[in-house]
């Protein structure tokens, strides 16, 4: 793990001036969108703070009692908080092993830690119990709280932790760190790269170490076919049954992201090209009108809420019925 990144360096500064001055309270809400390293950063500062070298001034010291526990996944004082399988709930029984978890003291003499990722992810009944330990928190706690929306989180619980912000990434410091990861990639392939994935380093990079990155391409591909008329949507649905929804809407949400801002002259903060589209697209964005781009949006993200609430749908019904939807969505000319 090598967070901090350059990019999360004033937030690492925030949280050792923090620690230092014995100002972090009980509980850190750490949030960011995805692939832009906010469990890592949360995670290495747990391990900072376990860290019982002679001066962990700056990260891990990687060698003491404490590190090597870490490392070996098994700190006493350390508990991680995740859905039991990906993509599903926390659940109010996860969060009450806590108690437990705090009945003890500390091994070590330093915080008692629970990680919570992503903090989102928990039910009502499992944020409503987690609210009983922000409430009271036991002697020597720490919760870090690591979500990816942010307004997911509930005003009672935000209002308990100190926030550390991560959403925003600098597009000078990530293309270097890409630069670094990705060696054999040119300048221009890891501006590519770093635009598909939103500007979301970390998404950028699994992007192109999973060789699917002509995978957008094709995506942005079938969209414009259905949107022009050349080509049907149940045929692109079948075409693309092997994507992941997730995968799906990623591509489709930034790309009509663009295609809007393209519209009023504008790019993307995360967007490190200088061109708001690629030449290829320029005749899409000639052929949509703003309020059909708006209601494509609109119909992204309920399919992304959809997948969100695991609302017993299947996937592939979820998937199916969106690009029915971009087909019906389809046609409507002007500018
Ligand atoms: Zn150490």
């Amino acid at each position: 793990m090598n967070a901090p990144y350059p990019w999360q360096a004033r937030q690492w500064q925030d949280l050792l001036r923090l620690s230092d001055r014995d100002r972090l309270g009980h509980a850190l809400l750490f949030s960011g969108r995805e692939g832009v390293g906010v469990a890592d950063l949360a995670l290495t500062f747990a391990h900072r703070t376990l860290c019982e070298g002679p001066s962990p001034d700056v990260r891990p010291c990687g060698k003491c009692r404490g590190c090597t526990l870490y490392q070996a996944g098994n700190h006493p004082d350390l508990k991680i908080l995740a859905p039991v399988e990906e993509g599903k709930a926390i659940v109010i029984d996860q969060v009450r092993e806590l108690a437990g978890f705090y009945a003890l003291k500390s091994h070590y003499g330093r915080a008692k830690i629970v990680f919570i990722c992503p903090a989102d992810a928990m039910n009502p009944a499992a944020a409503n119990a987690l609210l009983k330990v922000l409430e009271e928190p036991p002697p020597g706690a720490l919760l870090m709280l690591a979500a990816h929306r942010f307004s997911a989180i509930s005003m009672t619980i935000r209002s308990r932790c100190i926030r550390v912000p991560c959403e925003q990434v600098d597009i000078t410091m990530a293309l270097p760190w890409l630069a670094k990861e990705l060696p054999n990639f040119s300048p221009a392939a890891l501006t590519r790269v770093l635009r598909q994935a939103g500007g979301a380093p970390l998404t950028a990079r699994a992007i192109a170490n999973s060789d699917r990155s002509e995978l957008d391409s094709e995506i942005e591909a079938a969209f414009a076919g259905i949107q022009q008329g050349r080509t049907h949507a149940l045929l692109q649905a079948k075409q693309f049954a092997d994507v992941s929804l997730a995968e799906l809407l990623r591509v489709l949400i930034s790309l009509i992201s663009r295609l809007i801002l393209a519209k009023f002259g504008c790019r993307s903060i995360y967007d490190p090209a200088d061109e708001p589209l690629e030449p290829g697209l320029q005749g899409l964005s000639d052929h949509l009108n703003l309020k059909h781009l708006y209601a494509l949006l609109d119909l992204l993200f309920e399919s992304k809420l959809l997948l969100s609430r695991q609302s017993g749908l299947r996937e592939a019904d979820i998937a199916e019925a969106l690009w029915l939807g971009l087909g019906r969505a389809s046609g409507r000319q002007g500018k």
